[in-house]
């Protein structure tokens, strides 16, 4: 058990834009585990903003995951569906502040270009109808992530303006992601690598929204036998129920941890959270393995 009096608290934020898979387990494992060891709380949000990536069923199967793998979340479970409010307040407070501008440019006209060119930055276009770009400078976002080491970005040379609300109207993730793990008073993100080069994005939302500044893991991933990352797309296989105990047991020694006996989940959990040591996971972006 890891000693410490500073408060801590972690959360695990799938997308129900599939059932959850053996990749998904480690995230939630290691969430949990390490909130717990660092005698923290450790909170569940569904993240449901992409309505139209929303895969049938995937809800309830990451709620029934949460009950058979007996994590027991210290707040009640929240949605982002019935957050949209927020948001829309906050987009209006950036606004306030000449942080965003409406973009009328669509995914076509952008073509394959990453870097937003700031083509609609001063035209001045309506808010209603366009998407809300969040402007960026030329700077370096730096952060040391706990397991991937110093990290850095220049937002503006890498990305560009980037947007916080489609012109569908649909919230985007990064949007949401920084209001919630503000307002629930989230301290440590523990999530996967494939999410990394997300971070620099959230650092500098959370610092035009003046939000205190989170503690990263990025954990590496869980490839396949084709050395893909563990995705729908990618067919991995839903997580069983019924063998949720073994099932804890491999993504513990995917994280690298001490064996844990083969028992009731929460058992498991328990022994896992006592020998819990983070700088036993792989470093590195992925974990080798054949996972499916
Ligand atoms: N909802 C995101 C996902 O399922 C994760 C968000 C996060 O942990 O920040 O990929």
């Amino acid at each position: 058990m890891v000693n410490t009096s500073s408060t801590y608290v972690g959360r695990f934020a799938p997308s129900p834009t599939g059932p959850l898979h053996f990749g998904s387990l480690i995230t939630a494992v290691a969430s949990y585990c390490d909130a717990k060891a660092h005698a923290g709380q450790w909170l569940v949000r569904i993240e449901d903003t992409d309505i139209p990536r929303i895969f049938p069923g995937s809800e309830q199967h990451i709620l029934s995951c949460i009950d058979a793998f007996e994590f027991e979340p210290d707040a009640e479970i929240i949605f982002q569906r019935d957050r949209l409010d927020l948001y829309h307040v906050v987009l209006e407070q950036l606004q306030q502040q000449g942080l965003t501008y409406a973009c009328q440019c669509t995914r076509k006209m952008l073509g394959s270009n990453h870097i937003y060119a700031g083509t609609c930055r001063n035209l001045g276009l309506d808010f209603e109808n366009n998407a809300i770009r969040l402007i960026v400078h030329d700077q370096l976002i730096s952060f040391v992530d706990i397991l991937q080491g110093p990290q850095s970005s220049n937002l503006y040379n890498d990305l560009g303006d980037f947007v916080l609300k489609r012109r569908d109207g649909i919230i985007n993730y990064q949007l949401a992601v920084v209001v919630d793990d503000a307002m629930q008073g989230i301290t440590h993100v523990v999530r996967g690598a494939d999410l990394l080069d997300n971070t620099a994005r959230q650092i500098y939302l959370g610092q035009c929204l003046k939000s205190p500044q989170l503690h990263y893991m990025h954990l590496p991933l869980a490839m396949n036998a084709q050395g893909q990352k563990l995705s729908k797309q990618n067919l991995a296989q839903a997580l069983d129920l019924k063998h949720a105990s073994t099932d804890l047991q491999h993504a513990l020694q995917a994280l690298g941890q001490a064996p844990v006996e083969l028992d009731r989940p929460a058992r498991m959990l328990t022994q896992a959270i006592a020998q819990w040591d983070h700088h036993l996971i792989p470093h590195g972006l992925t974990i080798t393995g054949t996972y499916k």
